[in-house]
């Protein structure tokens, strides 16, 4: 039987995709981020039980598990095993420091598990993430591999740790991770990483990193072309590229990559509150409080007026942003399965 068409006019009939913040606190110490600082709140058990038929309803067919770090939140398998009941394919988005201990249930409950890892050894990590905690967070890479769901690596580039590159994909491979992804680190966007105050951390690519990264990516494209052509990494060498071109805008030189983005016609945001946003990095009306139901959210006039904004390409965020996605959504069946989607997310963890 074919599946209900997405849309009644500009009204959205399903959520192929829902990314559900299981909580805003951190165990991490990031400088891009402020999750860490700001969040104290988790996701309860009744309000993930209360989701439950609005997902159904929807023919959600993919959860993606954030935060904050979900793994904090004291219900986390709880409530991945509501959702798991209910019929969702569940990837879980870790900034990995508690993986080694969690491993065998999340790899039971998991679809798909993507770890972010910013540094190819203690110090790089310890730079970013302000934590001495890189040995124990491949030490949890290497525990769900053995367990049975390799994770995905997901690295955010940025100025301390870009001259690693060809480094990260050595260490997926030591660490028996699946596939390996790259992300710009994003500093154009205020609403990124739960950013409460201007944002100035020094984390972009100054003008003089610029032709050692782009050596760089000549070198991985040279020695590193079999994991292109394997999807091992998970960019093609021109996707890679946009990053480059993403830093160089960044400092006046040239436009920012092209974006082509409609996430936010099959896919929501859901945070520990309640609050649904039509993307990562796009706050929701106020109108889009959920109060257990989800497609009253989703169609909410302000979510209807601002879902046509982005589509209209009002939007600035949409013209710097790191983290685009873009679906046929006549076709959109089978291409939301979590290792179809490594790149998606960039702001969690
Ligand atoms: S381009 Fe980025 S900011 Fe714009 S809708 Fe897509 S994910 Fe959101
Ligand atoms: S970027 Fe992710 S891992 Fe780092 S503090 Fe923020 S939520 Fe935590």
């Amino acid at each position: 039987m074919p599946a209900d068409p997405l849309h009644r006019g500009s009204l959205l009939q399903r959520l192929p995709l829902v990314t559900l913040y299981l909580t805003e606190r951190c165990n991490s110490r990031c400088v891009t981020c402020d999750y860490w600082r700001h969040g104290r709140t988790d996701l309860s058990l009744a309000a993930a039980t209360r989701l439950l038929p609005s997902l159904t309803r929807l023919q959600t067919q993919v959860a993606l598990i954030s935060g904050g770090e979900p793994l904090l939140n004291p219900d986390w398998a709880q409530i991945a095993q509501l959702l798991k009941d209910n019929g969702q394919k569940l990837w879980l988005l870790t900034s990995g420091l508690s993986l080694a201990k969690h491993a065998r249930r999340a790899t039971e409950l998991f679809d798909a598990i993507t770890v972010s890892l910013d540094g190819t050894n203690r110090a790089t990590y310890a730079a970013i993430r302000g934590l001495d905690a890189f040995d124990k967070v491949c030490e949890g890479i290497e525990a769900a591999a053995r367990a049975g769901v390799p994770p995905s690596l997901r690295v955010t580039l940025q100025r301390s740790n870009y001259r690693e590159l060809p480094g990260f994909v050595d260490l997926a491979r030591q660490t028996g991770a699946r596939q390996i992804s790259f992300l710009a680190v994003d500093v154009a966007n205020p609403h990124a990483f739960g950013r409460t105050d201007d944002f100035a951390a020094d984390v972009a690519l100054r003008p003089e990193d610029l032709p050692i990264f782009e050596q760089l990516l000549g070198v991985l494209e040279q020695e590193y072309a079999e994991d292109f052509r394997s999807a091992y990494i998970a960019e093609s060498p021109q996707k890679l590229r946009r990053i480059l071109q993403y830093f160089a805008a960044l400092h006046g030189q040239g436009a920012y990559p092209p974006v082509r983005c409609n996430a936010p016609e099959f896919s929501a945001v859901v945070g520990v509150k309640g609050q649904m946003q039509p993307c990562f990095f796009i706050p929701g009306p106020a109108d889009a409080q959920l109060h257990g139901d989800v497609p009253g959210a989703l169609n909410s006039t302000g979510m209807v007026a601002l879902r046509a904004s982005i589509r209209a390409g009002e939007r600035a965020e949409c013209a710097t942003c790191v983290c685009s996605l873009w679906r046929d959504l006549d076709k959109i069946e089978g291409t939301l399965l979590p290792e179809r989607l490594v790149g998606f997310g960039s702001e969690a963890v």
